[in-house]
């Protein structure tokens, strides 16, 4: 596409892209913007200046109201868009709504309804089988058959850039008599892809894999912060709790599934065959390349494509019971992690639970991370005409926590 507007090659935020998110400028109310190279186009002013139908929408400080207006609303405001920074014609009124990405505060994107994280890496489980239970079989006898996931917690999912507190809870030291309470000692991350829900369901009902597109309205970068010492301390027999509650980071920018078209790829081919609720229609793999940084040093390059379960099969197993989608309901897809040592989307796995060190550029060493480390995530996929599109950041620092009672 060839246009007036000028984007840096190497940006993340071409005209292909237009990633949504809610931002702040001079003390002015929050609101919905669109990036665009390293600048934000404030679409509410934009909107109403060209009497777009429904653009109230935008003035609202989450994504939530644009979201909600369904799968027609957000092509015809993409197709608007890219008319818009298409034509010389409509240069300087666009122009006068855009604003430097460095002047305005970045906010959480969307309000998040429920949150729910998966466990589709069928490299990632292995591993984790392998480490946690050596003499068991890697992958529980249910992971072909089912994503396996679980209900974590949508209020302490934050924006990038927010500190997180170091957890403190339970942990059963090796060889100990009993549990002992303190900070985590083992705090890890887990590099994964968000799906943000736009359009509601129905409780009773079910959404099928061939209505993902309907219901999804865009993707996100996803760290899941988690304490592995709490969390093999309490996971049995409820599953993961307070050692990934504490918090959950996100990508300030959600990308849309149609900036994604060229970046859709065939899953994995499954064996044994899945029940028919989970058989695949359109292809809804995603060639996403995710890196991970830690205090600045790429530690893994982690590829989504490989991912078993695609994002369609995970939102059909979600409902498959009748519960409802909500709008602004986040899924994750779980760590995502490629075969290669220097795929792996977690500290567990890169570290072998400890047992490998990792090397950073200073020189200096990590197992898992120490107060004042810094975690970045960022991811690319191909796009429309020889584009690529570009996910920004999932930054975090780790912050030692307060008080503590015993
Ligand atoms: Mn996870």
């Amino acid at each position: 596409m060839t246009g007036w507007v000028d984007v840096a090659p190497e940006s993340p935020f071409p005209v292909t892209n237009l990633p949504y998110g809610v931002f702040s400028h001079g003390g002015e109310p929050a609101r919905v913007g669109v990036a665009l190279g390293d600048q934000v186009l404030d679409l509410a002013p934009l909107a109403a200046a060209e009497g777009l139908d429904g653009g109230h929408v935008f003035e609202s400080p989450a994504l939530n109201p644009f979201m909600a207006l369904g799968r027609p609303a957000w092509t015809a405001v993409r197709s608007w868009l890219t008319e818009l920074l298409t034509h010389e014609g409509y240069r300087e009124l666009v122009e006068s709504h855009l604003l430097p990405m460095g002047e305005v505060t970045l906010h959480l994107p969307f309000e998040v309804a429920d949150y729910v994280d998966f466990y589709s890496s069928q490299h990632h489980a292995e591993n984790v089988g392998r480490i946690f239970r050596p003499d068991g079989d890697a992958l529980s006898p249910n992971w072909k058959h089912l994503p396996v996931g679980y209900h974590g917690r949508a209020g302490t999912v934050i924006v990038s850039g927010t500190d997180v507190v170091r957890p403190a809870g339970q942990r059963m030291p090796p060889g100990a008599g009993g549990p002992t309470y303190g900070p985590s000692t083992r705090l890890d991350v887990e590099a994964e892809v968000g799906f943000v829900v736009g359009v509601p369901s129905q409780r009773g009902t079910t959404v099928a894999v061939g209505n993902f597109a309907e219901h999804v309205f865009g993707v996100c970068l996803v760290n899941d912060w988690s304490a592995r010492d709490l969390q093999s301390w309490e996971y049995v027999p409820l599953g993961p709790f307070l050692g990934k509650s504490f918090a959950t980071s996100v990508s300030p920018w959600v990308v849309t599934l149609d900036a994604l078209a060229a970046a859709r790829v065939e899953g994995p081919a499954q064996s044994p065959a899945v029940l028919p609720y989970l058989r695949r229609g359109e292809p809804w793999g995603l060639d996403i390349e995710l890196e991970v940084s830690w205090n600045g040093t790429v530690v893994a390059r982690p590829p989504f494509a490989g991912m078993y379960w695609t994002p369609d099969q995970q939102v059909a197993h979600l409902t498959v019971n009748g519960a409802s989608l909500r709008t602004g309901d986040l899924y994750a897809s779980g760590t995502v992690s490629g075969a290669a040592k220097d795929q792996r989307g977690s500290f567990l796995e890169l570290s072998w639970n400890g047992r490998d060190p990792v090397i950073l550029a200073d020189g200096s060493s990590r197992t898992f991370l120490e107060d004042g480390d810094e975690v970045s995530i960022t991811a690319w996929a191909p796009g429309a005409a020889g584009t690529r599109i570009g996910f920004g950041a999932v930054s975090g620092r780790i912050v030692a926590g307060g008080s503590t009672t015993g």
